[in-house]
């Protein structure tokens, strides 16, 4: 049991608050700030002037302009209107996503085809983790593609996904292509122009600002092709109508600084914490670890199966020794399906109920990833014997 605290590492499900980021939130909360930032008079013209500087921050951190900006509640929401959005411009044709994208992506094949006529094409996946870019350029001589979505970095295994490829195919297939890049912003450089995307999704609760939080960037010249999916008071130039929520709006703001300024140096950390922990459970348990994906992986997760070690008991034991770690995405934590990703990636079912996800994030230490692996190594021993004694889930 470790006495100490919680070690949590579950960082790709859901990251603290910065504490720079709660100091500059703070003043939105406690009152000391009011405003509506319709408001035309000096409290409103505030709380426009605190959003129009988070919006600058958002836009320096991806490489794009302020106005191709717009604030959404998260990952989720972003995602349905560059998809929804798009899909109302473009009604009758087809769209084409990877299989191993977010639920936020993946569940809108049925409201995109009952709304829109729009059929929504899965793309194939390869052992390493990355979409098929054959399979893609397949698909896009089929013709009437309009829009592509592929996740810049998969939210399990952490695997970086080719989008400059991606995105090279779509230009020459005249398609639009979107990214949920909802796991990579703030773990790797992202810039929408290196990427050549037209859209792409963030969220604020992976990178140290608070949950209910995203925003979609699109592009200038795309602008026009996206409808909005709700209406109201005209908010974010009529894209997402609603008053907005100019504490965690600043909080994104801050949020988005804070990786400008340090992102090179933590990532770095990550890696040698990723490498850390694999290397400890190498040696304490004497056997090859096999990491889930190939390639460019994010520094900050670390997806692997223990052989004949069901993921459920691992994670139980874990919790009971107040270490936090992940099977899979916590989205799809309830499900007693395998892993779709990894089920995509040709992994069979029984290996994939062996996969779990450790995630870094800002509030880690070293010595609490030691501990960790230490843990890990310990139960993973430990549920060997109780299996050789008979035990099972
Ligand atoms: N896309 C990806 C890749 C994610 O990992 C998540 C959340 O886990 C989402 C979208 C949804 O984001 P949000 O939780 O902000 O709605």
């Amino acid at each position: 049991m470790n006495e100490n605290k919680v070690i949590y590492l579950d960082h790709a499900s859901t990251t603290p608050i910065l504490p720079s980021v709660y100091e500059k939130m703070k003043p939105w909360l406690d009152g000391s700030l009011i405003g509506n930032p319709s408001s035309i008079h000096s409290a409103g013209k505030q709380a426009r002037n605190a959003i129009e500087h988070a919006r600058y921050l958002v836009a320096t951190m991806i490489g794009a302009k302020p106005e191709e900006i717009f604030f959404t509640s998260g990952g989720t929401e972003s995602d349905n209107l560059a998809l929804q959005g798009f899909a109302a411009m473009s009604v009758g044709s087809n769209f084409v996503v990877s299989g191993i994208e977010h639920d936020a992506i993946l569940s809108q094949i049925v409201p995109l085809w009952d709304r829109y006529r729009v059929e929504m094409i899965q793309g194939r996946v390869t052992p390493d983790g990355e979409i098929s870019i054959d399979d893609l350029r397949l698909i896009l001589r089929s013709g009437r593609v309009s829009l592509v979505s592929v996740m810049l970095a998969n939210n399990e295994t952490g695997v970086v996904q080719p989008i400059r490829e991606v995105a090279e195919l779509c230009r020459q297939h005249g398609a639009a292509l979107h990214t949920d890049a909802v796991q990579a912003v703030g773990h790797m450089g992202v810039n929408v122009d290196e990427l050549g995307v037209d859209m792409l999704s963030l969220s604020g609760h992976k990178f140290g600002a608070p949950d209910g939080v995203g925003a979609l960037y699109i592009r200038k010249g795309v602008q026009h092709k996206v409808k909005p999916i709700m209406w109201g008071g005209w908010q974010e130039r009529g894209k997402r109508s609603g008053t907005e929520n100019v504490a965690a709006i600043v909080g994104l703001g801050a949020a988005a600084e804070w990786t400008i300024e340090n992102l090179q140096r933590q990532t770095e950390i990550y890696q040698s914490w990723k490498d850390k922990f694999l290397g400890i459970l190498r040696e304490e348990l004497c056997e090859y670890i096999p990491v889930n994906g190939r390639g460019d992986i994010l520094p900050n997760i670390l997806n692997i199966s223990i052989r004949g070690v069901q993921s459920e008991a691992l994670l139980l034991m874990m919790d009971a020794d107040n270490v936090y770690i992940s099977a899979g995405s916590a989205c799809s934590a309830g499900s007693p399906d395998p892993s779709h990703v990894l089920v995509a990636m040709g992994m069979s079912n029984e290996e994939a109920n062996c996969a779990v996800r450790i995630s870094f994030g800002h509030s880690n230490t070293d010595s609490e990833v030691e501990t960790a692996a230490k843990l890990f190594a310990k139960n993973v021993r430990r549920i060997r014997s109780m299996y050789q004694n008979g035990f099972t889930l």
